[in-house]
């Protein structure tokens, strides 16, 4: 099948330690002469001229080129300057990514519908009189909201800009003004949910309207189990969102709790759907009883908490009892939740069906509660930490995970509860203040090293001045520079 498709691999580095050329360019050439397949569109620029010379040319040349490129990438060709220009925490220092103008398109606005989304958010989507733009035929875009179509004004019938950015999905940019149809009015946004006829909120702060009958409007109920299901969340194979609905529609699930008590019969007869997926996907739900707190946490769907957020609200309050008893202002001092994740978690379970299926769920046998992990030491014992600057020996994640390690927690902001400000260079002020208004002990680097080393040398006074000496058995090493890996990251090739 591979074959019969002819796909193809062009590769533009070659990784390794101490690789034995002194420059990019050279150790691509080399690679091309063992066989492998090296772009041509490459070139050896040597000033700001070149470099835009080489952009100009290719922003038409590339539209010949057999296959779709949005960018170019400029890099530094010279190892020893990549080596001593080195890494930021997220991306490399020596290259950079150039984006040439996103391709444009005229059509007509022929009608507008409206999709209702799992937390009931709706979005206005276009159908357009199909055009072709860069390389497929268009024949629907996004229009995001309320505002943008009144900000646009854009009118059923106009002539409309297209366009193709990052996203998949292509979206409406601008009027022809010239083309609009006489008599036009200005477009009016639905009043009611297309679906259940629910009449559509705007919340404060917030572009879009939503449907706010959730318990009971079907695309919203559909939408959470197929995110429920979905890969990041209890990742529950062979179930796609056209099951899902197919099981809504025929009543046997009408959420979440009631997948786990769906029967290898009652799948086996459903439509496309034969003994052998039934089995698997009987499988794959009971599998996903093992999937740890903080994914579950994820899948049933609490408004603004994405993955991430999950993970620390599972590592901070590490039961879901502790979380629906959090206050406000605990809730804040998690890493990374603001006020309106605080908000959106006390809503959730304020909600009496949100409550409900979290204890259906949880008599299937679902996990919501952190794992114990296996620590190295109990050092920091209840302790908790607040990490804040940037750091000589370790990056900050590292810091979390040592502080998890020994037995202590880390949040994001300074609170009474907080032990210790955990201090690097370049520490907002704010926190500073905070601490020592609050009279938080203050520690560097050295002293965090030597609590988790078993020293009881925890400097008696709450000033970062003072630095204890790091224990000499332990020898220092450079975990910053090790943990960060020359990983190519651009988009564009
Ligand atoms: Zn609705």
């Amino acid at each position: 099948e591979a074959a019969r498709r002819e796909l193809d691999c062009t590769l533009y580095s070659m990784v390794g330690e101490d690789l034995p050329f002194s420059t990019h360019l050279e150790s691509l050439e080399t690679a091309r002469t063992w066989g492998f397949k090296i772009s041509d569109a490459i070139a050896l620029c040597r000033d700001m001229e070149e470099i835009d010379a080489f952009i100009r040319h290719w922003d038409t040349a590339r539209k010949a080129l057999p296959f779709a490129t949005d960018g170019v990438v400029i890099k530094v060709n010279d190892f020893a300057l990549r080596n001593r220009l080195g890494f930021t925490a997220k991306a490399p220092r020596w290259a950079v990514a150039y984006k040439f103008k996103a391709e444009r398109a005229l059509t007509r606005l022929l009608s507008v519908d409206f999709q209702v989304g799992r937390t009931g958010a709706v979005t206005p989507v276009a159908n357009l009189e199909p055009v072709l733009l860069a390389g497929t035929v268009v024949k629907r875009a996004s229009l995001h909201n309320a505002e943008q179509i009144a900000l646009l004004d854009i009118r059923l019938g106009d002539g409309v800009y297209v366009e193709k950015g990052g996203e998949i999905i292509p979206k409406i940019t601008g009027v022809d003004l010239g083309s609009r149809p006489e008599g036009s009015r200005p477009f009016e946004f639905v009043a009611r949910c297309p679906e259940c006829g629910t009449e559509l909120v705007k919340y404060e702060g917030e572009a879009r309207h939503y449907c706010p009958n959730q318990g009971h409007c079907p695309p919203q109920i559909v939408g959470r189990i197929v995110h429920f299901i979905s890969r990041k969340a209890m990742n529950i194979d062979g179930l796609g969102d056209e099951t899902v609905q197919l099981l809504y529609d025929s009543g046997l699930v009408a959420d979440a709790a009631d997948l786990y008590d769906l029967r290898r019969e009652q799948l086996a007869v459903l439509p496309r759907l034969g003994e052998k997926s039934a089995d698997n996907i009987i499988n794959s739900i009971e599998k996903s009883k093992q999937v740890p707190f903080a994914r579950v946490l994820f899948a049933i769907g609490i408004r603004f908490v994405g993955e991430a957020t999950a993970r620390n609200l599972a590592a901070q309050f590490r039961s879901i009892d502790e979380l629906m008893a959090a206050t406000t202002e605990e809730l804040v001092a998690a890493e990374e939740v603001g006020e309106k994740i605080a908000v959106s978690i006390a809503d959730f379970f304020r909600d009496e069906t949100a409550r409900k299926l979290v204890a259906r769920l949880r008599e299937k046998g679902l996990r919501f509660e952190a794992e114990e992990k296996a620590l190295s030491s109990d050092a920091l014992d209840g302790l908790r930490f607040v990490i804040s600057g940037t750091f000589a020996r370790h990056s900050r994640d590292r810091l979390k995970e040592l502080i998890e390690q020994h037995g202590g927690r880390h949040t994001g902001s300074v609170s009474a509860q907080t032990d210790f400000l955990l201090a690097g260079d370049n520490i907002g002020p704010a926190k500073l203040t905070k601490a020592r208004k609050l009279d938080v002990r203050i520690i560097d680097e050295a002293e965090f090293e030597s609590m988790i080393a078993g020293g009881t040398a925890v400097a008696e006074t709450p000033s970062r001045s003072a630095s204890s000496p790091v224990s000499a058995e332990k020898p220092q090493k450079n975990e910053a520079a090790e943990e960060i890996k020359p990983v190519q990251t651009s988009l564009f090739e």
